[in-house]
């Protein structure tokens, strides 16, 4: 079932029972008020009638003497509508009935007159004629504690069978109008509140049919629920595409990479196969190590890079980054004989991580340092806590810098900036290595990088969270 249809079915559903629930309520109130004020009406009459009866002392008085004056009995048309009098003598028959009944009588109900006899006030709801109903009080009159005769004081109820009638049919049409109005608005606001989820729906459709990444639901709206689910649809949407993209540059990259020391490879082979001299046959191998060495890094580099990729915390060993770096430091100064290579500050910090990582994190800056800079550069490193807890390792050296429009994609694999007689050095991994070591570990990487006349040089460094 639909949520727009079990929407409009819980609405029109809760919407009717609200009413009925009110509609019963208005019409046992009404039929009540009504009712007591009928009551009310008839006791007070009664009452009245007793009293324009006088203080009776003989029996046969009321037979005789009172009974002519019932007409002259205060029925007042205005204040009491429609009220009969009628009184009956002690064996229950009907000796005299006020002039508005014009001769007619009020129905009389054995049970009430028995109990009236008997001396209660009966209260009796009776049919009279088709259709109609008449509410009769029969009250005992006494003379001196004998019962001789009986009141009886009536009122029809046609104007509230009438009113509760119209009440009703009221109620029920008001309702059914009000129920059908809600279900079609209900389906019609169900629309309306799920018809983006529906746009959503058929974007994810054509994507899938279409396997296009590029499509965006571009929902313009209320930001609200839907709104907020459209927006952060196409959001992952833009990011599926971007990674797919970037997988996809990375494959092509990947193949790039490997293909030209694979093509020099097989120049140097063709060669050899040709050559006689044992020098350039020397050469050729030589060259061919040499290019193999490389294909070699580039796969332990992708290797690497895979491994870092994987959703795996890295390893639990404690590991001394500044011990660390003093190694890495005293293998620049190997690596790098002619520049200024320099400790600058060393403090104690411990990291939680995979030890060959970091020191790979640490080689790949300072041979970037030492590849990148000129003789004479500086280069300095330096282990030094963050006052806001963690470490930074820093790498700076005083080389030419990277342009600005170079350094956002520094980080990205086979990216290389500078010119291309210097890309041939490196496999463009080196700073990617960097970056997924260091978030692997939970921590990140950030570069400054100057060029300009007299202050020039890149400083990269990583900040790692420390050890407990
Ligand atoms: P590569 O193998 O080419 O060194 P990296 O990812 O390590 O790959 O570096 C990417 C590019 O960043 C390099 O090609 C180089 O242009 C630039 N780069 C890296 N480190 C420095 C540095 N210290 N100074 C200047 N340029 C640098």
């Amino acid at each position: 079932m639909s949520i727009r249809l079990r929407l409009t079915i819980w609405y029109t559903l809760l919407l009717s029972l609200a009413l009925i629930g009110f509609s019963v309520l208005v019409y046992v109130v009404l039929v009540q008020g009504l009712s007591a004020e009928i009551d009310r009406t008839l006791d007070r009459f009664s009452h009245e009638v007793h009293r324009a009866l006088g203080p009776t002392t003989d029996p046969t008085d009321l037979r005789h003497s009172h009974i002519a004056d019932l007409d002259s009995i205060p029925v007042n048309e205005f204040t009491a509508p429609g009220v009969y009098v009628q009184l009956l003598d002690d064996q229950g028959q009907v000796m005299a009935a006020s002039a508005n009944l014009r001769g007619g009588r009020l129905p009389v109900d054995p049970t009430a007159i028995q109990d009236a006899l008997a001396g209660q006030a009966a209260w009796r709801t009776l049919a009279a004629g088709e259709d109609e109903r008449v509410r009769v009080l029969t009250t005992p009159v006494f003379v001196t504690d004998q019962v001789v005769g009986l009141v009886q004081v009536g009122q029809s109820l046609h104007n509230l069978d009438l009113t509760t009638r119209q009440a009703t049919l009221t109620l029920l049409g008001g309702g059914l109008v009000a129920v059908a109005l809600a279900a079609v608005g209900g389906w019609w606001l169900a629309r309306r509140a799920l018809g983006p989820v529906e746009q959503i729906r058929r974007t994810a459709e054509a994507i899938e049919s279409a396997r296009d990444l590029g499509q965006r639901i571009d929902f313009h709206g209320p930001t609200d629920e839907v709104g907020r689910l459209a927006a952060t649809f196409d959001h992952l949407l833009a990011r599926l595409d971007e990674a797919f993209q970037s997988q996809k540059r990375f494959v092509a990259d990947s193949s790039h990479e490997l293909r030209t020391p694979l093509t020099v490879i097989q120049g140097h082979l063709d060669l050899l196969q040709r050559e006689t001299d044992p020098v350039d046959q020397a050469e050729s191998l030589a060259a061919i190590r040499a290019e193999a060495a490389r294909m070699g890094q580039i796969v332990e580099d992708l290797l690497l890079l895979a491994r870092l990729d994987a959703p795996q915390p890295p390893g639990r060993e404690l590991v001394d980054v500044d011990a660390l770096l003093v190694d890495v430091y005293r293998a620049l100064k190997v690596l790098a004989p002619d520049r200024e290579v320099v400790l600058e500050e060393v403090e104690p910090a411990t990291v939680r991580g995979d030890a060959a990582q970091l020191r790979r994190l640490l080689m790949n800056l300072a041979q970037n340092a030492a590849r990148y800079t000129a003789p004479g550069d500086r280069i300095s490193l330096a282990c030094r806590p963050d006052p806001a807890g963690g470490v930074f390792l820093v790498v700076q050296d005083t080389g030419p810098g990277i342009a600005p429009e170079h350094q956002p994609r520094i980080f990205q694999r086979f990216y290389r900036a500078g010119p291309v007689q210097t890309r041939a050095a490196g496999t463009g991994l080196g700073l990617a290595i960097v970056q997924a070591v260091a978030v692997h570990h939970g921590g990140h990487v950030t570069l400054e990088s100057e060029q300009g006349e007299s202050v020039h040089g890149s400083t990269f460094t990583v900040w790692l969270p420390v050890a407990e």
